[in-house]
């Protein structure tokens, strides 16, 4: 009993050894121990198995000489080597009872009986999964055989050598891939790094250190935060936040550094999964500053002129199938191209030449809009995409002012240069999905105007439809109607709503064409002010009908007053004002007989400006009235800021007056409120005597129509009776 109670208590110390990770060799001299006090007169074993060639090596047996031991290295198996070569070879027990008598031990009887071994019982050493690890054998003076206590403890002893054998290197493997991924983590050249689930620091490599310049010592337990720019604590946070629920996330952040300096960093957060549950997050970071600097370089060299520093054609075309796609194809592309730039670089030099290059697209920039965009092509030419839609529907107006602004004579290295330049137009198409062709027109429109003797612009107008064809022969033909006298001023009477007396007209503009007769305005008006031709148009208008008056109200008791229109392109011009006051001046007409119809629209651009303008006019003593009032998008209570004297109701309220509710009300408001403010109501499209009873009975105070007078032309009006309408009406 007391020798089951020993052994236990061998086997427990041996057990506890192999938990503790005690050395191999330890071991097995404590299993030596407890086989050798079981059997005192034994030599006790172990030879390692190497897989490598098939051989057993003797690697302990107390009380065996050297020479013994020297010899037995590295000896192959087989089913007749030895008793331990036998048992390694069958992975069984094998007991020799006589050394002497075995046949095995031809090789090797010499050398064992010199040594007084006279029996061998060798157990082979195995893995659970059948690997051989070494043989455990007991040699003996005597030659016998174990009994079954014997055969139990030299098996026993084996099986706790294989046990602490495997866990030996079951813990070498674990060391060695540990040692892996800690090579991984440390020499990574990313930062790389652990947080906890709270967002802190929990370990940090090299890299951090040298990317951020926080050794690991000095952020471990902060929170990432504070290296993270304020403004990306979301992005971040999210990220986190995502890879704390197991989903691997990447994105980029503006990072401190640990001199203050920012850099951008991209950042890979990793969930750190252990046992199916997210136990922290790794953070692999990488400074990509510099990376992404030079891409942006990159980026500019490719869409960019180094001479000017504007963008190159292929920033240009990007840009252009860009705003192409979002206007939906309402842009302008307009061409410009130097006139003569080729001799003032071959007479110069190319020095001058540059020079000059840049000075025009700086002056090109500076008058152009914020919105628009510009390019230089190649050598002298510069393309100029528009895409405000306000912008795109005045073109002409933007081409004739970039036109005038590069007639202005430039100062280039003492040299004072004279050029001009051609430009070609191309609009967009609503609906067309081409933007590709859209600079091929532009070229060839500036070739067309290349042809026409420069300094001008010509439209692309290959495919365009009729109405755009129309457009641009009438634009041909009404820069001959100024000059030629072909437009005619028709007055139309303004007449008191109580009394019927004419006190008032409205010079209205007609075109005498030379073959399509007389053409309305609507027709031409909105061309005109589109090529920039309504500001020579107005002006005439405004010095004819003060020319006219004049001889008007020589035949009359009661002056009259001429109401003229003024369009906004017209009005927003520098000079305007000079215009104004130099017309009433060449005509000697009382500037309280003038007064300027102008629409709300115009009001809305620029507001302020407007207003002082208007003020300034005011206080030269002429009226200001504002037209087609309703139609736009100003409230009455906007009037009260106007320096106005009158409304004109637009003419679509008074057809709509009998029939509908609304259009009545509205009339109805505009009087009340403009009487309120103290301005004058006009009425115009008057055209049944219902309407005139109507506006009579609301108190309107100046009604204009067909029913009193069409308008006339100047003989006409002359012959009209003060009373209207006429009697035979
Ligand atoms: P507007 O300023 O509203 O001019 C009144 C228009 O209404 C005139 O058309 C006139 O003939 C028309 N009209 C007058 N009474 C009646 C009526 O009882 N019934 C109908 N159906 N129409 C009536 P017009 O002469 O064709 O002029 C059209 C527009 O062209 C004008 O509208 C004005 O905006 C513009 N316009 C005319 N002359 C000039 C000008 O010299 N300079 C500028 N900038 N614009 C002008
Ligand atoms: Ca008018
Ligand atoms: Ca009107």
């Amino acid at each position: 009993m007391n020798r089951i109670l020993a052994e236990l208590a061998d086997q427990q110390k041996v057990q506890d050894m192999i938990a503790n990770h005690e050395p191999f060799m330890d071991i097995l001299a404590e299993v030596t121990r407890m086989v050798a006090r079981q059997m005192p007169s034994a030599v006790v074993t172990f030879m390692l198995y190497d897989s490598s060639d098939d051989t057993l090596t003797l690697v302990a047996g107390d009380g065996l000489s050297d020479a013994y031991k020297l010899a037995m290295q590295r000896k192959k198996i087989g089913p007749e080597v030895g008793t331990c070569g036998r048992a390694a070879f069958l992975r069984e027990v094998v007991v020799t009872h006589s050394i002497a008598d075995d046949p095995n031990w031809d090789a090797y009887r010499e050398a064992a009986l010199k040594e007084n071994l006279k029996s061998c019982w060798s157990v082979p050493v195995m893995m659970t999964d059948d690997a051989l690890l070494g043989t455990f054998a007991t040699y003996h003076p005597k030659p016998g055989s174990p009994d079954d206590d014997q055969l139990v403890l030299i098996t026993r002893a084996a099986g706790l050598l294989a046990f602490a054998l495997a866990r030996q290197q079951d813990q070498r493997a674990l060391r060695i891939q540990r040692q892996r991924y800690q090579s991984l983590f440390t020499y990574h050249p990313d930062a790389v790094f652990e947080l906890d689930l709270n967002g802190c620091f929990v370990a940090a490599n090299r890299g951090c250190e040298h990317i951020a310049g926080f050794a690991e010592e000095n952020i471990i337990g902060l929170h990432y935060e504070t290296f993270v720019k304020e403004e990306h604590h979301e992005v971040a946070g999210q990220a986190f936040k995502l890879a704390c629920n197991g989903i691997p996330q990447h994105y980029e952040v503006v990072a401190y550094h640990a001199g203050g300096d920012e850099y951008l960093l991209e950042v890979t957060n990793l969930p750190i999964v252990v046992d199916e549950e997210v136990v922290g997050v790794y953070g692999i970071g990488k400074d990509i500053t510099r990376e992404r600097e030079s891409e942006l370089k990159l980026h500019f060299q490719r869409t960019h002129d180094l001479l000017t520093g504007l963008s190159n054609r292929a920033g240009f075309e990007a840009r252009l199938a860009e705003d192409y796609r979002l206007s939906k194809g309402r842009v302008a592309v307009l061409l410009i191209n130097l006139d003569g730039f080729a001799s003032i670089n071959d007479g110069l030099g190319h020095t001058v030449g540059d020079h000059l290059l840049q000075a025009v697209a700086n002056r090109l920039a500076d008058g152009l809009e914020p919105g628009d965009f510009i390019a230089r092509f190649a050598g002298d030419e510069f393309g100029v995409l528009l895409t405000d839609r306000g912008r795109v529907e005045h073109t002409l107006p933007v081409v004739e002012a970039l036109l005038s602004l590069l007639a202005r004579p430039f100062v280039i290295d003492d040299h004072v240069l004279h050029i001009s330049a051609s430009i070609g137009v191309a609009l967009g198409r609503a609906k067309s999905r081409d933007d590709g062709t859209l600079i091929q027109h532009a070229h060839m429109a500036v070739r067309e105007a290349k042809a026409q003797g420069r300094n001008t612009w010509e439209w692309y107008a290959g495919d365009a439809n009729s109405s755009i064809r129309e457009h641009i022969a009438l634009r041909r033909e009404l820069l001959d109607a100024v000059v030629h006298n072909q437009l005619v001023l028709y007055y139309q009477p303004l007449v008191d709503a109580r009394t019927g007396k004419m006190t008032a007209l409205e010079a209205l503009v007609r075109w005498r064409h030379p073959e399509r007769g007389m053409v309305p305005p609507g027709d031409f008006i909105p061309l005109a002010e589109s090529t920039g031709q309504i500001i020579d148009l107005d002006r005439w208008v405004l010095r004819q009908a003060c020319k006219d008056l004049h001889t008007i109200n020589a035949g009359r008791d009661e002056p009259l007053t001429v109401a003229v229109n003024i369009s906004p392109v017209h009005f927003r011009r520098n000079g305007f004002f000079d215009e104004v006051s130099q017309a009433i001046e060449e005509s000697g007409l009382d500037p309280e007989s003038l007064e300027l119809e102008v629409t709300e629209g115009l009001m809305m651009a620029g507001t302020e400006k407007a207003i002082e303008l208007l003020q300034k006019i005011r206080n030269l003593g002429v009226k200001v009235a504002i037209d087609d009032f309703g139609t736009g998008f100003s409230s009455l209570s906007y009037l009260r800021q106007l320096p106005i004297n009158k409304v004109k109701i637009d003419r679509s309220f008074i057809r709509d007056i009998a029939g509908g509710r609304e259009s009545a009300a509205i009339v109805e408001g505009i009087i009340t409120m403009a009487h309120h403010l103290g301005l004058e109501v006009v009425a115009e499209g008057i055209e049944t005597e219902g309407q005139r009873n109507d506006l009579v009975n609301r108190r309107c105070d100046m009604l204009q129509g067909f029913y009193f007078s069409r308008p006339v032309p100047l003989e006409d009006l002359l012959q009209l009776p003060h009373q209207l309408p006429a009697a035979d009406k």
